[in-house]
C-alpha cells in the first residue's frame, strides 16, 4: 500500500520505500495517501475510471489507519522533507480528524514544516460541522480546486454529492480558510479553461483576497 509518495518529474508517483537515501537527502515533497473516498465525481478523475483507478498505485484496497499513517512517517528523519501535502488519489479532508492528528506529530517534530492540503473545499458539508478552525496551526496552506468560474459548469464537472450550490460552498470554504490558514490558494488548469475563464477566475479570488494559481496540466 502507497502510503507516503514523492512525485518525479513527469508526473510519476513514487511510494517513499523506493526512493534512494541520495534523493531523500537533497530534500523532497511527500505526499500523504490517505483515502479514495471523495464526495465528487469529477468528470475528469481518474478514480471515475474504475480500471484506471485500480491500476494506479495510489489507489488503496483499504485505508490505512491513523495509526499506519503515523507509523508510515515515523520511517523517516523529517529534516528530509521539505513539504508535506495531504493529497493522494481522492479527497483527504474526508479523514480530517486522523489527518490532523498526523499534522500534530510532524509539527512536534518539526514546526517549520510546511503542511499543505490540496482540497476540494467541501470539507464542512462532508462532516456537516466547520471544521475550518482546527486546521489553524497545523496547516500552512490550503490549496482548493475552483476549476471554472462558472458555478453550473462547476457542479457540471464535479458532480458533487452537495448538488448545484455546491461552488458557493467551496467559495465559503476557501473565504473562511483566510481567518485560520497563512496561505490559501484556489487552482485551476491550463489549457482545460480559457484565458477568459481564467480572468474571470482571478476576479473571483482577488473578490475573497486569495491566490489564483494556474496549474500546468498534469502537474501535481
Ligand atoms: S475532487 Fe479530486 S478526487 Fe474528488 S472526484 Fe474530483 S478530481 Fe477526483
Amino acid at each position: 500500500m502507497t502510503i507516503l509518495y514523492t512525485v518525479h518529474p513527469g508526473g510519476q508517483y513514487v511510494n517513499l520505500e523506493n526512493i534512494s537515501d541520495e534523493e531523500m537527502q537533497s530534500g523532497i515533497k511527500v505526499y500523504v495517501n490517505a483515502t479514495n473516498r471523495c464526495p465528487c465525481s469529477c468528470t475528469f478523475c481518474l478514480r471515475t475510471k474504475k480500471h484506471m483507478a485500480e491500476s494506479n498505485t495510489l489507489w488503496l484496497k483499504r485505508e490505512p489507519t491513523l495509526e499506519e499513517i503515523l507509523a508510515a512517517f515515523k520511517k523517516y528523519d523529517l529534516n528530509n522533507f521539505k513539504e508535506v501535502i495531504f493529497c493522494g488519489f481522492g479527497e483527504p479532508l474526508v479523514r480530517s480528524d486522523d489527518l490532523m492528528q498526523v499534522a500534530d506529530y510532524i509539527k512536534s517534530i518539526r514546526p517549520d514544516l510546511p503542511i499543505r492540503v490540496n482540497t476540494v473545499g467541501l470539507a464542512n458539508q462532508v462532516h456537516n460541522r466547520d471544521i475550518i478552525p482546527e486546521l489553524k496551526g497545523r496547516i500552512d496552506t490550503v490549496s482548493i480546486s475552483l476549476n471554472t468560474p462558472s458555478k453550473e459548469e462547476y457542479y457540471k464537472l464535479t458532480r458533487s454529492k452537495f448538488g448545484p450550490d455546491s461552488q458557493d460552498y467551496m467559495l465559503a470554504f476557501a473565504k473562511e480558510c483566510k481567518d485560520y490558514i497563512p496561505h490559501v490558494v484556489l487552482t485551476v488548469v491550463d489549457h482545460v479553461i480559457s484565458d477568459e475563464e481564467i480572468a474571470q477566475c482571478q476576479k473571483i479570488c482577488d473578490r475573497l483576497g486569495v491566490t489564483l494559481r494556474v496549474r500546468p496540466y498534469e502537474e501535481n
